[in-house]
């Protein structure tokens, strides 16, 4: 695989009209993979994962290092797609102290009391880190699209929630990743697409494996029964807010080795594209450095 294509592969073009029901949640993307087959396709994921988990652990260092950018990645998905999974095995590699995750559930109260941004934007990742959200602000254009009744905690100042207000929500959110970007955060978004028959194959095992037990929740079943509401959802968010500044990538994620190489590779490559640099030494500081090691002899 080539690192350029497979970002094109599944990057989503901003602006226009995108259905979901046109990207293959499979893992024979390509005719490469096709050949590969689907047992050697799994081990050639997992080295590519490997190479990945390597180079991902020297960009950061270089991220951590140079201190002007910030690296924000967004996971959005249907139950059971392998957000956790998939953020575990990727970022497996980096030191702790240059990556953050942050899981966004129901909104408390405090959180409804401010715009809808708020509790997000107090979580993004500091210049020279790595930050993952698993879930995000994107929640309130899909669960709370999907179900409208969930507005009414919000308070706002608006009554009607008709195309227009979800258009304006759109917007905020174009205009608030842009303003990230300029200020130095690099943002990347994933939606892992798992199909609805693979999605209940998961929920099936979680049923049937009891050290899988607890991750099951009936609350889960009930989404699934607004499926294609969510499809419906995803496809008109991915299609509005997928910029160049900030783009979508539809990953396919019926096979887990897939979508974790796949993620890795988008990550990797963009950070790398980045051309990070450690800082500089000035000759005045080369001096001082030299007479510290003079010193450090001498003792
Ligand atoms: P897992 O099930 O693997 O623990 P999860 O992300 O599904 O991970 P849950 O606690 O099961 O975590 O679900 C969180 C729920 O919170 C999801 O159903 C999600 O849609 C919902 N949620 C997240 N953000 C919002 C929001 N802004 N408004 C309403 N519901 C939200
Ligand atoms: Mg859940």
């Amino acid at each position: 695989m080539i690192r350029k294509d497979i970002l094109d592969l599944f990057r989503v073009p901003p602006g226009e009209p995108l259905k979901l029901k046109d990207h293959n949640p499979g893992w024979a993307q390509t005719e490469e993979m096709q050949e590969l087959g689907k047992d050697a396709l799994k081990e050639r994921a997992r080295q590519i994962l490997d190479e990945n988990l390597a180079d991902l652990e020297r960009a950061q260092d270089l991220l951590y290092a140079e201190n002007r950018y910030a690296v924000l990645i967004i996971f959005q998905a249907m139950d059971a797609a392998g957000k956790d999974g998939t953020i575990k095995h990727v970022m497996s590699g980096v030191n702790p102290q240059g990556c953050q995750v942050f899981s966004f559930k129901k909104p408390s109260d405090e959180d409804l009391d401010h715009d809808f941004l708020w509790r997000c934007s107090r979580c993004l990742p500091e210049r020279g880190r790595i930050g993952i959200f698993n879930r995000s602000y994107y929640e309130e254009v899909l669960v709370v699209k999907v179900h409208p009744e969930l507005l009414a905690a919000q308070q706002l100042p608006v009554t009607k929630f008709g195309k227009k207000f979800w258009r304006r929500r759109y917007s905020d959110i174009n205009a608030f990743e842009r303003h990230l970007v300029r200020n130095g955060t690099v943002i990347l978004k994933f939606f892992l697409n798992v199909s609805k028959d693979e999605q209940k194959r998961r929920f099936l095992e979680r049923l049937d494996r009891p050290e899988k037990n607890w991750k099951f929740s009936v609350a889960d079943l009930a989404e699934r029964a607004h499926w294609d509401h969510y499809m419906r959802a995803y496809s008109d968010c991915l299609a509005a807010t997928s910029t160049k500044w900030a783009p979508w990538y539809i990953i396919p994620a019926d096979n887990k080795w897939v979508a974790r190489a796949v993620v890795a590779d988008i990550i990797t490559t963009t950070i790398r594209s980045l051309d990070l640099k450690y800082p500089e030494v000035s000759a005045a500081q080369r001096e001082r450095l030299a007479e510290a090691r003079s010193q450090l002899l001498a003792e």
